[in-house]
Order: structure tokens, then C-alpha cells, then sequence
């Protein structure tokens, strides 16, 4: 691994990393000691005094201000009232007993209730007393009321109403029976922070970032998120903190990209040779679209300039990313380097297989398929072709990183469809040759740019926002199951006319028996409609044999099959482009930028295309909304933000594993604005200084190296 990939990262910048008091060991702190010292590890991660701090409150309760009886309104927040218990009264049975009382103060009076604790509340209770009274107020009868109540007598010391807010804080079960409950965990961090002072939580962020965004320092932001006096001050707080931690994830990512750009010695693309010049002039068989050639101009700028590359590329389904591989591969080819090009699926890479050894012929470029079913001698012959460097392109699914593969030369390491592979699958690729390759990730499910900022920050970046001309729109429709005819008949109009449909069954897990067998049943009721010597029909599914699968389709490709019956192997990358219609059962089941990927498979070519989702009628609203924004958009990216806010971003694809977009406190979907100043906030301090090397970003600096140890990241997201 490079330097760079020692590089630290973590989304969960903590407090304590800067050395101080706030390093004891949780045991320390007064009040804990070691048997609730190992429930507070073993609950809620909680080693060291810091990480109490870092324990943050999930609401309040407001005792700071006093209200009067008079004040109440129905629907009204908790309030604290001062005023003298009288007309004690215990009512009811054995089984449903119940204690009432007056509060009275100037403005009136108050029923307080109690159903549970009575005799201990009796006893207690001083009739003709003072007493302050907390409780969220609800009417009966048009008489407002506080149902179990807490009560203060008022002579107490300490019972006036409060300087700050009482925090409440996440607890489990398990510190609960010991004790440690949500309110009482808020009296050892108030002792904690009694032990400490300013200087043991220093400031962090640049002096001028402080000012011109008007945020409170680390020391106030942390004594006000626990203890605030005002929901002003709380508010402050958290906005301070949660710009704390955009602003450190952002400068992470950022010195990770300038430390790649400065260190790693990437492998050299010096020309652009016979095969590149060749196939262009001979062998492509349309024009490139404006954004092919930008991307094409991008990735020649990374790899002929002695830098390694590390690029996302997305482009929406369809744009034509599998030709900028291409090109991309050949260039890698003329300066004497193999690629690889790894994809998610067994039927996918025999796609890439047989469009690029069909756009390849009679150029002298020897391109091989590795997968799970490739027989043992082939696979011989191909890793042997790999290692000593006769093989220029090598397509494959996971097969490519295991561990026997390695390549001579490997100059370039393409991955499709990229949200299928996970973060450490990714980063395996990378080392199977002596230097490491470039490296270019495809996507085809746009991220919306702030989550790519976020998860990605670290890549560099293109888009592939222009799909070929000529592409007819596709016609996206909801139809209701009692539809089914008119949908089936439609469908055998597009055939008489000699196009072809995939029908879509949801089958999430593969090895879900119910979904297989509904499967297996639509697959039955398919046929009902298009029987067979007039209709043939292909079925595709993940139980299959790979080379079942490859037959079904192969006949597919080849129109022998009318129709694919399929689950979502069919989701990523197949190309056909004489198919038309792409009907999908229980649409509802699927996520948006799924049900975008499916569509994507039709519209490929230059007829008019249709893509109709079916549904029972007992949908709920928030389906049919999210179904509605695929009738009224084809572009992928609006379609991954409404996705985005429609189901936050804990679920979009391909981030749930990285981890980048967890935060203890902002949400990037909430705080999307925040996120933006914190990126530039972080663009600008880097361009300034990189190394955050003046004295003015010292804690800064000690601050990230701190909070990095034993949390490094791969060089690659
Ligand atoms: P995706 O970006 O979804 O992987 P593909 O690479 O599969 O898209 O391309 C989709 C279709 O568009 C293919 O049939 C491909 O041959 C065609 N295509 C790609 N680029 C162009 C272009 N510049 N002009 C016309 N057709 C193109
Ligand atoms: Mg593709």
C-alpha cells in the first residue's frame, strides 16, 4: 500500500482524540466505576472520557423557564409551573385507583393525576405546600391537566427554574436496570465537564472560518450540545458540530486526492498508437457523442501525465461507457499495458465479451474471459496468457481478483457497474500487477453530486450526461393489475412488428423461496399469453446454471426469444437493442434507481420504447409518489435525488458499505447547505495550504493525524 493509502480516514471525527484528560479510561470518572464502566463500553462504545462527551443528548427537558397556569394551551410543549398542592383526593377501586390534586398559582389552577405510585406520592406530598411541577399538560373536559407530574417542594435548594436545559440521553435497557438512565447519564457528563476547561477542548477550526460563518468555539459548542440554555444555544451548538464534522470529512478526502495526485507515480500512457488510431478510423461504427470524447480527452490527460488515475466515472444508462472502455483499453494496449475490465454479473462479462471481440475483429488484440464457470484448462491457458503478458484485455466478473490471477503488465483496471462491488473487492484489483494501475470505476446509477462528494470525495470525477442522438424517449406508465390484458395484448403488437419485451419478477434475494416461486408462476402465466410454436420465450434467473443462463441469453440476442422472463440479473448492462417494452411485475418492490436501471435496458435502440410498471391496486401513496417520478423523468440523476429524499441516504446503493455518509450529528440530506460550505471551506484551506503546515492550522493538523490512527483507509473509496 501506498503512502496515501495510510492516509487516515473516519466519518466520526471524535473529541478526544487530542491527548489530554479526556483520554482517562471511563472507570475514572466519579460515579462509574468498573461494573457500569463495562456496561458503558459494552452499550454505547464508551471507553473514555471523551467519548462521554462525544455521547450526545437525543432531547431535553426544559425546566429553564417558569410558566403560569393561565399560559397552557392544548397541544402545548412540557411546562414547569410554581404554586401550592392542595384537595389531595384518592378515587377509585383497588384495580383502577387514582390520585388527584390542585396546583394553584396566581393565574388559576391546574388538576395534577396520578394512576400508578399513589401511596408513596401520598405520603410524600405536603398538603398546602409549595412546589414546582413539570409535566407535559393535556385537557380533559376543557380542564388542563399533568399526568404524573414531577414534582420539586420549593424551599429545596436548587428548585428554582434551571440555568439550562436537562439533556436526555440514548441508553439501553441493560444501564437503565443499572442505573445509568437516560436523564441520570446527563450527571456524569455534567461532572465531567466541571472537571475540565476550555483548554482541554481546543479549537479546531481556522480562526476566520469561525468568524465569517458566526459559529460558537468546540468548547462552547460542546457545553451547550449537553447542556443548553436555550434551544437557540442547542441550535448553535449542533450547527457548529455538525459543520465540524462535514468540514474534517471533506478536508480528509481532499488531502487524499492532492496526497495521490502529489504521490503516486502513476504508470505512463505516452502515446496513442495503431490500435487507438486504427479502430477509430476503421473500426467505430458511429460518431462519439461530446461527452464520450470529454471523458476520453479526461482519462488521456490522467494516464499520459505521470499520475496514477482514480476516476469515477457516471454516466446515466445507455450513454455509451462501455465504448470509453473500449478506447480507453486500446489506449492502454499501444503503450504495451494489458486491462482488465471487471463487471457484477456472468452475463454481463459474456456481453462485453462478445461486443468487444465482434467491434475488435481483425485487430490484433487478444481479449479473454475469466469467470466462475470457466473450465479448468481454459482458465490455465488464460492465467498463463495474463502473467506472461500475451493477453492485452482480460473481462470478468469476481473471478478477477482472486488470488492466482496476476498480470504482467496491468496498466489499466477498469470496473462496471460499479455500486456492485464493494469498497475491499475494489481495492484487491489494484494490486494483482507490480505498479498499480489506473483505475476507472463506472457507474451507472447517478449519485446525486452531494452524496458523490461525500462517499467519492477522494476520485476524481466525470459525467456522462448525453446519451447517443437519435435515442427515442421511452414512454414510462403505472398500470393497475386488472390492466394485464390491454398490457399482454400491447406487448404482442410490438412483437407482430417485430420487437421484443423483458418481463421483470421481483426476486430481491435469491434465495428467497416465495419470490422464486411467484416467479416460477408468472413465468407459467407468460406463457398462457404467448404460447409457444408462435412465441418463444427465454428465462433468466440466478438459480440457473451459468450456461443455461448463457443459452436463454444467447437465444434472447439472437430474437430467437420474443420475450425474457427475468428477475434483476438482468439489471446492469445488458444490451439489446431491438427490445421495446420493459414490463415489470410488483413494480412497487423495487427501489427507484433500480427500477431506472431496468428501464434503461430498453430505448437502446432507434425505436420508440416503453417501460410500464405493474401494480395490484393496494398500493400505498408513498409507492404510487415514487412510481409517479419515474413516469415523469428519464433523467437518471432527478430521479436518484427524489430517490435520495424520498428514502434518505442510509439506502442509496453502493454507500451503504462505506461508511462515508454516517455522521453522529448532520444528515446530508437535511444539511446539504452545511455540507456545501464545509467542501468549499475545505477546497479553499487546502489551495492555501496543503500540508496544513502554518501555525494557524496546528491543532487542526494534530487534530486529523490524532483522530486517524488505527482508522486507515484504502486509497480508494
Ligand atoms: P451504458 O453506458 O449503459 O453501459 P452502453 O455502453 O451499453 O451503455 O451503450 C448503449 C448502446 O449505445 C450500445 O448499443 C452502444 O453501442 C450504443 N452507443 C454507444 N455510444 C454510442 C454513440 N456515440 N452513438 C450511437 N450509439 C452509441
Ligand atoms: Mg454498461
Amino acid at each position: 500500500m501506498s503512502a496515501v493509502g495510510k492516509l487516515y480516514f473516519c466519518a466520526k471525527p471524535a473529541i478526544a482524540s487530542l491527548a489530554s484528560i479526556l483520554s482517562n479510561p471511563i472507570e475514572y470518572l466519579k460515579g462509574v466505576g468498573p461494573l457500569r464502566a463495562d456496561l458503558l463500553k459494552k452499550e454505547l462504545g464508551i471507553f473514555t472520557f471523551g467519548q462521554l462527551l462525544d455521547h450526545f443528548p437525543y432531547r431535553y427537558v426544559d425546566k429553564t423557564t417558569l410558566r403560569t397556569v393561565a399560559d397552557i394551551l392544548p397541544g402545548s410543549e412540557p411546562v414547569l409551573l410554581s404554586g401550592i398542592v392542595t384537595d389531595i383526593e384518592v378515587s377509585g377501586d383497588k384495580r383502577a385507583r387514582r390520585m388527584t390534586a390542585q396546583l394553584r398559582d396566581r393565574s388559576g389552577a391546574v388538576e395534577l393525576v396520578w394512576f400508578q405510585g399513589i401511596s408513596w406520592v401520598q405520603r410524600s406530598l405536603v398538603p398546602g405546600g409549595s412546589y414546582l411541577a413539570y409535566g407535559r399538560p393535556s385537557f380533559f373536559m376543557g380542564h388542563a391537566q399533568l399526568t404524573h407530574p414531577e414534582l420539586e417542594p420549593l424551599q429545596d435548594e436548587g428548585s428554582e427554574p434551571r440555568a439550562f436545559m436537562e439533556p436526555v440521553y440514548p441508553a439501553t435497557e441493560k444501564l437503565k436496570a443499572r442505573g445509568l438512565t437516560g436523564r441520570s447519564l446527563g450527571k456524569l457528563t455534567q461532572a465531567l465537564l466541571g472537571m475540565i476547561s476550555e483548554k482541554d477542548i481546543p479549537e479546531i477550526l481556522p480562526a476566520v472560518i469561525l468568524q465569517e460563518m458566526g459559529l460558537p468555539s468546540r468548547w462552547q459548542a460542546y457545553v451547550d450540545i449537553h447542556f443548553p440554555s436555550s434551544l437557540e444555544a442547542r441550535h448553535r451548538a449542533a450547527e457548529r458540530l455538525k459543520f465540524e464534522e462535514l468540514f474534517v470529512a471533506q478536508l480528509r478526502l481532499g488531502m487524499l486526492r492532492s496526497a495521490r495526485h502529489r504521490h503516486s507515480r502513476g504508470l505512463v500512457f505516452q502515446q496513442v498508437g495503431d490500435l487507438f488510431n486504427g479502430f477509430y478510423a476503421h473500426h467505430l461504427p458511429f460518431a462519439l457523442t461530446g461527452a464520450q470524447k470529454r471523458v476520453l480527452r479526461e482519462i488521456r490527460r490522467d494516464t499520459g501525465g505521470g499520475r496514477q488515475m482514480n476516476r469515477l466515472l457516471q454516466g446515466d444508462v445507455g450513454s455509451g461507457k462501455t465504448m470509453v472502455a473500449l478506447l480507453a483499453m486500446l489506449l492502454a494496449a499501444d503503450n504495451g499495458f494489458q486491462s482488465c475490465l471487471m463487471a457484477p454479473t456472468e452475463i454481463l462479462s459474456q456481453q462485453h465479451l462478445a461486443s468487444l471481440t465482434g467491434l475488435l475483429k481483425g485487430l490484433p488484440v487478444q481479449v479473454e474471459l475469466l469467470t466462475g464457470s470457466t473450465k479448468a484448462a481454459e482458465r490455465r491457458r488464460i492465467l498463463a496468457a495474463a502473467a506472461d503478458g500475451s493477453l492485452q484485455i482480460l473481462i470478468g466478473t469476481h473471478a478477477l481478483i482472486e488470488q492466482q490471477v496476476r498480470f504482467a503488465k496491468l496498466g489499466l483496471a477498469i470496473v462496471d457497474e460499479q455500486h456492485r462491488f464493494g469498497v475491499a473487492q475494489r481495492a484487491r484489483l489494484w494490486e494483482k500487477s507490480e505498479d498499480t494501475p489506473h483505475v476507472l470505476v463506472m457507474t451507472a446509477t447517478p449519485i446525486p453530486r452531494t452524496l458523490a462528494m461525500t462517499a467519492y470525495g477522494d476520485l476524481d470525477y466525470s459525467v456522462m450526461d448525453e446519451l447517443p442522438p437519435g435515442r427515442k424517449p421511452i414512454v414510462t406508465v403505472h398500470r393497475i393489475e386488472d390492466r394485464r390484458p390491454q398490457v399482454m395484448e400491447f406487448i404482442r403488437e410490438e412483437i407482430a412488428q417485430g420487437r421484443q419485451a423483458y418481463i421483470i419478477f421481483p426476486l430481491i434475494e435469491e434465495s428467497d423461496k416465495v419470490d422464486y416461486e411467484n416467479l416460477m408462476r408468472g413465468y407459467e402465466n407468460v406463457k398462457a399469453w404467448f404460447p409457444e410454436p408462435k412465441y418463444w420465450i427465454s428465462m433468466v434467473h440466478g438459480r440457473m446454471k451459468p450456461a443455461q443462463k448463457e443459452e436463454n441469453m444467447r437465444r434472447f440476442v439472437a430474437n430467437e426469444a420474443q420475450i425474457m422472463v427475468s428477475t434483476t440479473v438482468i439489471e446492469v448492462g445488458v444490451n439489446v437493442p431491438n427490445a421495446t417494452v420493459m414490463c415489470i411485475e410488483s413494480a412497487e418492490k423495487f427501489g427507484l434507481s433500480q427500477l431506472h436501471q431496468l428501464r434503461g435496458r430498453v430505448g437502446r435502440g432507434s425505436e420508440k420504447s416503453w417501460c410500464i410498471l405493474l401494480t395490484s391496486n393496494k398500493v400505498s401513496r408513498e409507492a404510487k409518489e415514487r412510481l409517479q417520478v419515474l413516469c415523469t423523468t428519464s433523467d437518471g440523476f432527478v430521479v436518484a435525488e427524489r430517490d435520495l429524499e424520498l428514502r434518505g441516504p442510509g439506502d442509496i446503493e453502493g454507500t451503504r458499505q462505506s461508511g462515508a455518509l454516517q455522521f453522529r450529528l448532520a444528515d446530508i440530506l437535511a444539511d446539504r447547505p452545511l455540507l456545501e460550505r464545509a467542501r468549499d471551506w475545505a477546497t479553499q484551506l487546502l489551495d492555501t495550504d496543503p500540508g496544513l503546515t502554518h501555525a494557524a492550522h496546528e491543532t487542526l493538523r494534530r487534530y486529523l493525524q490524532a483522530a486517524g490512527a488505527g482508522n486507515a483507509w484504502s486509497r480508494i473509496s
